[in-house]
Formats: C-alpha cells, structure tokens, sequence
C-alpha cells in the first residue's frame, strides 16, 4: 500500500523531515542487543474491544526461541497504548519504559535453543488514524445502518501502534492466534482462518482466527463490523484455494459482482509469480472503511466496489479502468510484502517496485503484453525523482515514493534487457521460491536477478535505486553513421539499448564514451524502445 497518488505532497513532506532521526528511531528502526538474542515463535493476541470508549485491553502472550543467553528483552508499544504488566510462568517481572520500547528484565535463566513465553498485559487508546491507511492506527466508523465499523492499519507506523510486540521487520513470528473480542451482533474479521467463535456470557463473542504461516507484525489486522461472508474456491497450482469474501451487509450484491476480480487476480500471479503463499492460510477479501492494505491472507479493501483507483486510472493509458487497483495491487501484496519481506523499510521497493510492477503483468495476462507496455510506461509521469528508492537503514525509514512508479519501470527495464519471457517469469517465479517466507535485503534479491538472469544488471540497480538521475541516451547521426553515449549515469554504468535505426531494431551497448556505429543505408530515423526507463537527446550536426 503506501500509494503517494492522492497525498503526494503529504508524504513528500513526511519524507524530508524524516532525515533527522532520533534514538527512539533507532530503537524501533534497528536490530538492538535486546532484539538479537531472541527468535519469534508464536504469539497469542487476545484483544477486548469497548467500542464506546474507543479502548483496547488484552494480552499478547510472545514464545521465542533463545539464540544465545541474555536476560534482558525489548517490546515496543507506542503511546498512548500501554503496557500495564509483564509475566513469566507466573513471576511478575521488572519493565523498564524508554518511550515506545519497554525493557523487560528476565528473572529465569535464558538457556540456548530453549523455547520459552511472557505474557504482556497491555490496554488504552490507540491513536486514531488521521489519514488510513497512510497514517496508522485505527479507524472507528458507522455504516450506513448505524452499526459500527473499524478496522486497523499501520504500515510504516507499525503494529505497536494498536498491540506490544517484536516491533522489526526482520524477524517474523511462526504462527500466531488472533483472539478479538466485540459485541454479539458484531464480527471480527482477521488473518488466517477462522478457528472457532466463542459466545460470552456478557453479550459478546470471541473470535479466534490462527496463522499457520510467517507472518509480518503490519500485516495483523482486526477488521469489525457487520459483515456478511460469501465463498469460492479457486482451483489453483497448488490445489483448491478456498477463497472467502467478507463485506458490509449492505454491499453484498456489488461486492458479488466487484470481487470476481479476485480469481482473475489469482490467475495471473500464479502464472507470474507461482503458487499463491498462503494455501493453509486461505485468501479473504475484507471490506474497510479505509482506501485497503495487504493484510496478509485478509486483503483488506475499501476501493468502493469501481474499478481504477477510487475511479481513476493510474497510468493514463485507459487500461488501469480495466481492474480494480485495490484488488490486484493489495493482493500483488501476498508475493511481494507476504511471502518475500524487507528486513529494512530502507528496502520498501522489494514490496512496493515489484507490487506496482505486478499491475502491468496483470494487465499483461488478460490483455496482452502491448497494453501492459501502456501501462507501466503510462505510469511514468507518476515518478519524480526527488531523492534515491532506497532509505536510511535503522531507523525504520523508507526513500522516495518512486519506488512504486520507478520500481516498477526499473523491472520493467529489466525484463525487456532480458528478452526473454519465459525466463523473466521464471526469475519472479524462482525469487518467490527461493525467498518463500522470509525476511530480505535489497542485495540478495539483485544478486538473484542478476545470477538467473545471467547477466550483472549491479549498475541498473545502482542506477535506479541508488541515485536520482534518469540514464540520458545522447546521440546524433550523419549519413549512415550513428553516434551515441549515455550521459546521466552513475560510474560504470553497464545497460544495453534497443533503438530502432529507420524502423529496424538494433541492440546497441552505449558507455560513457561516445561511439559511432555505421549502418549499411543512410539514416532517416532513430527511436529508443518505449521499454527503456531512459531519456534521450538528439544532437542536431
Ligand atoms: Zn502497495
């Protein structure tokens, strides 16, 4: 998610401030002595809801594996929530609060390989989002019966928004049961499947949802509301993929309709990217009173039930009117963002580059590879340029928004270097595979690209990630002689080029150094392949 499209201004100037970066950036950005010790197995969040009092109270019980002995263990929790006690096997312990991060001091021995559990005891009221799902927290509205309708968000933010936890991308809990309790005639839709509802004897009802998979702390939702379920099952490459649809009473005809996107959806990514990342898990589509977010195996969608982006269409070139943006990008989300995940927010574009990249394979599946070159060449003008893809590292700080629209053309570029298809699809596929569940840096999805493609594309990624400059093709031509270099480049610069020379097309290897190609007629015409994220720049003899 993340999309800059509506508040580009609001993000570029989130952005800019963000270069002064304080220690409880550090803390929260960063693998801390009191992170590394310790490997997350299994959390249990039991949440009460008191919907009138916009109040969360609840426990978070955390199992972890210990690495190597120490004794002292953070958990963030960022105000106004707060953490009110902290036990393990019984024994209260001491807890030191250091703004969002809580340092618990372990009384017992912390053996190696041993499995061991707290339990934190945590209430308060989250903050209440300003803006979902750009700015996190939680959102408390009214459908149009009057019945209430909330959900969470908090990428970027973060999940110790709204619930304690090991609150760093880098390390994913194995598995975790989501318990939320709300009123009787309310539903709570999370992660997962649904495991079992339980009736209270105070008018309210338990719902406990289980995550079989690896799961990012962003990624745990609780959506609320007066929902109504519908199913499918989609026949998928690894078998039936139960599929489940819960949206507000009101919009169970639309969503009907809307939602047959969504197997669509499954079609192309399989074909793209492999077998969807989360079979035991289901996919769901959630209804939100927010814009959506790639809430793992619990999608969550708010797109108005139209296709484009709120109506719109990102690219211009008419064929972003052909899906709804919020099913295919949210859910691009499960591959990358779910089943590959940065370690570092420095790293986003792994989400967000190959997730705005997924929308033109879509496009490329139903409609053919001419309308998704439209596509992610239409998006272009979205890109500004202003500052590298790539953030700070450690201080849980993501670069520029281009890393959606750039991201995107980046790979784009790629995939037309690499001419081949069939391999590009088997490079998406294979990073799906090679990476399947786990945390990433930036270096080793390049190198992997690099590596299957054969061929070292550092420079491209240095280019376009690293820098700011758009790689300018400058050429000129006299008779049958054609002149070319790059200009706008970063040292050693290594991209080859499809230009075509009256029509024809020729791949050419252009350096910082002027070059001159002869052809074999005079030449009338020289365009560069659309396909290219480059400038050019002809100079008139
Ligand atoms: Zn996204």
């Amino acid at each position: 998610m993340r999309f800059t499209f509506l508040i580009f201004s609001l993000v570029l100037c989130v952005s800019l401030n963000a270069q002064n970066f304080s220690r409880q950036d550090t803390l929260r950005g960063s693998i801390t002595p009191e992170r590394e010790w310790w490997d997350l197995t299994y959390y249990h969040l039991s949440i009460k809801t008191d919907i009138d009092n916009k109040f969360l109270k609840g426990t978070n019980l955390v199992q972890y594996k210990v690495l190597k002995p120490a004794q002292r263990m953070q958990i963030d929790l960022q105000s106004p929530m707060r953490i009110t006690k902290v036990t393990q096997e019984g024994k209260t312990l001491k807890v030191e609060q250091d703004g969002n991060a809580y340092f618990i001091e372990l009384s017992q021995k912390q053996t190696k390989n041993s499995v061991n559990e707290i339990l934190i005891e945590f209430e308060g009221n989250p903050v209440i989002s300003k803006n979902p799902p750009w700015s996190g927290g939680v959102t408390w509205k009214k459908d149009s019966n009057g019945l209430d309708f909330i959900a969470t968000s908090c990428q970027g933010d973060g999940a110790s928004l709204w619930w304690p936890n090991k609150d760093h991308m880098y390390d994913e809990v194995d598995s975790m049961l989501i318990s939320v309790t709300v009123p009787e005639h309310l539903m709570d839709v999370s992660n997962g499947r649904l495991r079992s509802v339980d009736q209270n004897a105070d008018k309210t009802k338990t719902y406990n949802w289980f995550v079989n998979n690896p799961i990012n702390n962003y990624g745990v939702n609780m959506n609320i509301g007066d929902y109504v379920h519908f199913s499918e099952v989609f026949d998928g490459e690894n078998g039936p993929l139960d599929c489940d649809y819960y949206v507000l009473r009101e919009n169970l005809y639309k969503a009907k309709e809307q939602f047959k996107q969504a197997s669509l959806m499954l079609k192309a990514f399989e074909h793209w990217f492999g077998p969807y990342p989360f079979y035991e898990d289901s996919y769901k589509l959630v209804e939100v009173p927010y814009l959506g977010m790639e809430h793992q195996s619990s999608v969550t969608y708010g797109n108005k039930y139209a296709n484009g982006y709120l109506g719109r269409d990102v690219s211009g070139s008419g064929w972003g009117l052909k899906f709804d943006f919020i099913i295919i990008h949210e859910s691009g989300h499960e591959w990358f963002a779910n089943n590959i995940t940065y370690k570092d927010m420095a790293d986003m574009w792994v989400h967000e580059g190959f997730t705005s990249y997924s929308e033109n394979l879509y496009v490329d599946y139903h409609f053919g590879k001419e309308a998704s070159q439209d596509y992610v060449v239409g998006i272009r003008k979205n890109i500004v340029n202003d500052r590298p893809i790539i953030g700070t590292y450690g201080v849980n700080a993501s670069g520029s928004s281009d890393m959606y629209y750039k991201g995107a053309n980046m790979l784009h570029n790629i995939r037309t270097i690499i001419e081949n298809d069939e391999k590009w699809r088997g490079i998406l596929r294979g990073l799906n595979k090679e990476f399947y569940h786990q945390t990433v840096t930036t270096a080793q999805i390049e190198n992997y690209i690099s590596k299957m493609a054969g061929i070292d594309l550092s420079k491209v990624f240095d280019q376009y990630l690293r820098d700011t400059m758009i790689p300018e093709f400058e050429y000129s031509f006299e008779g049958s002689k054609l002149t070319y270099q790059w200009k706008k480049v970063v040292n050693g610069f290594d991209m080859p080029l499809d230009i075509m020379v009256n029509g024809k097309k020729v791949r050419i290897k252009p350096s910082t150094k002027a070059q001159t190609k002869k052809f074999d007629n005079t030449i009338q015409t020289v365009e560069v392949d659309r396909n290219y994220y480059v400038m050019n720049k002809q100079i008139k003899k």
